[in-house]
């Protein structure tokens, strides 16, 4: 079975080990650079980005996700961990980083302070959705949510906003094994989001068993 971890230096971690474990993965809370070194797979939880970059930091955790990242490996962002997986933050603080991996450029509270939060149904392009659609739009909670500004072409758009101020604001992406929404799916009762990554961690872990069991030869 896979293991996914949660990071857990701040935010809600709990939410989504528990929408994980709902899903048969084995899920884990990751605050050192071995347990980084152990999952198959990773969530990046809600919170608050500048706070959680520092902590990064501080844990010396940076080196080893980024590293991670580059070699592929499955990570999926929430709200602050969709900002962490930016490349580029839109009018970003000099001294916030993110881990990167995701060539889009986000733009924090970009829903405005007046509204903190709000919910709105999304219609989301599932991988399968002959499985996945039938049980409707996604409802979606966004908490002082990031939006995608600018996506590049690598960037698949999974779900806009579809009514609004922020009508056609692009709220849910992924490239290759990287996975991002502006809106909290740990939340609600509706798995379809993590289910949506768990196979995609499945299917990484499947692909690094066959490749290991063929070696490529000269
Ligand atoms: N506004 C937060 C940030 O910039 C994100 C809010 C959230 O994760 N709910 O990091």
């Amino acid at each position: 079975e896979i293991t996914v971890g949660v990071l857990a230096v701040q935010g809600d971690v709990r939410e989504h080990l528990a929408a994980l474990v709902s899903l048969g993965a084995e899920a884990v809370p990751v605050r050192r650079p071995a347990e980084v070194a152990a999952v198959d797979g990773l969530v990046i939880p809600g919170g608050e980005s500048t706070v959680m970059d520092k902590l990064v930091r501080a844990f010396e955790l940076r080196e080893p996700l980024v590293r991670r990242i580059a070699e592929g490996l499955p990570v999926y962002g929430s709200c602050a961990g969709m900002i962490m997986l930016a490349d580029r933050i839109a009018d970003g603080r000099p001294d916030q980083q993110t881990l990167g991996g995701l060539d889009i450029t986000v733009r924090r509270n970009a829903f405005g302070r007046q509204v903190d939060s709000f919910e709105t149904e999304l219609d989301y392009a599932w991988s399968d959705p002959e499985a996945l659609a039938p049980a409707g739009p996604v409802h979606a909670v966004f908490i002082r949510a990031p939006w995608v500004e600018q996506a590049g072409p690598d960037v698949e758009v999974l779900a806009r906003v579809g009514h609004g101020p922020a009508a056609g604001r692009i709220v849910a992406v992924r490239q290759g094994n990287l996975m991002a929404t502006s809106f909290h799916p740990e939340v609600g009762a509706d798995r379809r989001i993590h289910a949506e990554f768990v196979s995609i961690v499945r299917e990484h872990r499947l692909q690094q068993s066959a490749a290991r069991q063929s070696p490529e030869r000269e």
